[in-house]
């Protein structure tokens, strides 16, 4: 068993080894993603307990993007019962991009909430649920959960989304197509890329993942956020969906629910112990940080937290 001292040095070795990492390319489809510097690099731990360990560009607010799904889908399972949640989305890999259309326009139904198309539908039922206040209510959950008293929105990266996301409007009209929307597919996208905006640290995303690892308790605390069966359902589809389409490659050397975000950001839950946050803008073609997906290898690999590892 490895002894909170033994983490930090680990955590040391996989940062300075993760650092040396600089392949990958800023995000440019949305154009204020590119403007960063690709040299920041955050990794944050919070156990079960609230211990923490920040190595780097752990206070550096960036854009939590798809990492917003995991805190969408809490919300909508929070608000609407199984069985209308599942008319509107499924919980299937893709084996897709996180922004195809294929599946959708063949299947008529997204595959899972992870992907684009499945959070755009989930956005349509929180409105359904919240009305006017959905963005106030959600956001309110969002606070609670990554451990802050509030929550901002970029709004420049927000609104050069909004300009630009047309494979995102594409999907909302396909949804719209098919019935699964209620609202116009202008005020889904609209919400849709306010949760994307939403700005975050490596330190919140691990106070997420630690409450998520926590079923649903904040470290320390005793009142629940969530209930523990939505988490249990959340930490499920990230599992199997979380990384798109590495979710296999993904389950396979890691064995952890995790999930990322296009803006470089990497969250991982290990159930029962610990949140790990991860930022490093530099992404891969799938998406995801190269940074951020080489140490999560590397922790699972040396801190042995695989989770079908025996
Ligand atoms: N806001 C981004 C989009 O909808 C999120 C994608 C991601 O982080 N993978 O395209």
């Amino acid at each position: 068993m490895n002894g909170p001292e033994n983490i930090g040095r680990v955590v040391d070795e996989v940062y300075q080894e993760a650092l040396k990492i600089t392949e990958g390319d800023l995000a440019s489809y949305i154009p204020e993603l590119a403007v960063v510097d690709p040299e920041l690099f955050g990794l944050s731990i919070c156990d079960v307990e609230g211990n923490r360990i920040n190595r780097g560009n752990t206070r550096h607010p960036f854009t939590i993007q798809s990492v917003s799904k995991v805190l969408s889908h809490i919300c909508v399972l929070a608000c609407q019962d199984d069985d209308t949640i599942a008319k509107r989305v499924g919980v299937e890999p893709t084996g897709e991009d996180f922004d195809s259309i294929i599946k959708l326009d063949r299947h008529r139904r997204p595959f899972n909430p992870m992907v684009n198309a499945g959070a755009i539908a989930v956005t349509d039922l929180l409105m359904s649920a919240h009305g006017d206040g959905a963005l106030e209510k959600t956001l309110q959950l969002y606070a609670r959960m990554l451990g802050c008293a509030r929550v901002e929105i970029d709004e420049t990266v927000f609104l050069s989304e909004l300009r630009t996301g047309e494979r995102n409007r594409a999907i909302a009209h396909l949804l719209n197509n098919f019935k699964l929307l209620d609202h116009p597919v202008e005020e889904v996208l609209q919400l849709y890329f306010k949760h994307c905006s939403v700005q975050v640290t490596t330190e919140t995303l691990a106070h997420l993942g630690a409450v998520l690892a926590r079923r649903g308790r904040a470290p320390t605390q005793d009142q629940a956020l969530v209930e523990p069966d939505c988490v249990r359902k959340v930490m499920s589809v990230m599992l199997s969906c979380g990384m798109y389409n590495y979710a296999g490659q993904w389950i396979y050397e890691v064995g952890l629910p995790a999930k990322s975000g296009v803006s470089g950001c990497l969250l991982i839950v290990v159930p029962g112990r610990m949140g790990i946050g991860i930022y490093s803008p530099r992404v891969d073609v799938r998406g995801s940080s190269l940074r951020g997906v080489h140490a999560g290898r590397l922790l699972s690999e040396r801190l042995g937290l695989h989770l079908l590892a025996g």
